[in-house]
This record gives C-alpha cells, sequence and structure tokens, in this order.
C-alpha cells in the first residue's frame, strides 16, 4: 500500500483518480485504506494518485509492505475475481 504524509495540503486531487476508491479525507490531511490500495495493479502500470499530487507527499507504506503477487491478488478479491 502506498500513504500519504503529513505534508499533503488537502487539494483532493487523488481522491478521483484512485480506480480502487482507497483515497479518503482523513481527520486532518487525505487518507489511504490499505486494505483497498493496491499500488494501482491490475489498473495501470502506474500509481495513479503519485502521478498527480503536486506536492509529491504519497509514498510506499513500510508498515504495509506488499510483494507484487500480493498486489494482484488483492486487486483479484477487490474485484471478485478472487
Ligand atoms: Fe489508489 Fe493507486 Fe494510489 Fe493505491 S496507488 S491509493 S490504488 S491511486
Ligand atoms: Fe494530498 Fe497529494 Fe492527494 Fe492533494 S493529491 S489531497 S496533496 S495526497
Amino acid at each position: 500500500s502506498l500513504r500519504i504524509d503529513e505534508n499533503c495540503i488537502n487539494c483532493d486531487v487523488c481522491e478521483p483518480e484512485c480506480p480502487n476508491g482507497a483515497i479518503s479525507m482523513g481527520p486532518t490531511i487525505y487518507v489511504i485504506d490499505p486494505d483497498h490500495c493496491t499500488e494501482c495493479v491490475g489498473h495501470y502500470d502506474t500509481p495513479q494518485c503519485r502521478e498527480v499530487c503536486p506536492v509529491d507527499c504519497i509514498d510506499l507504506d513500510p508498515e504495509h509492505p506488499e510483494t507484487p503477487e500480493q498486489l494482484q491478488e488483492k486487486f483479484l478479491h477487490l474485484t471478485g475475481q478472487a
């Protein structure tokens, strides 16, 4: 999963770009639900939120490291294919 850090300026540009609906406004800044973020595996070649974030505040979440295989598995699960 990816993670949004404290430099987020709440611009809301990333939220509509997420193919998994994993991004939402949290208590103070935008947050990514690690159960729904596939790092865009299954949908796009690159993480779409990172592509559009104007302040580059989205990075890998060290608390939720996943292999490409695990991300693919999550994609299949979320889309009802597994
Ligand atoms: Fe959504 Fe992709 Fe960003 Fe994860 S990496 S939060 S799936 S846009
Ligand atoms: Fe925050 Fe970046 Fe998303 Fe804007 S695009 S809400 S700055 S994480």
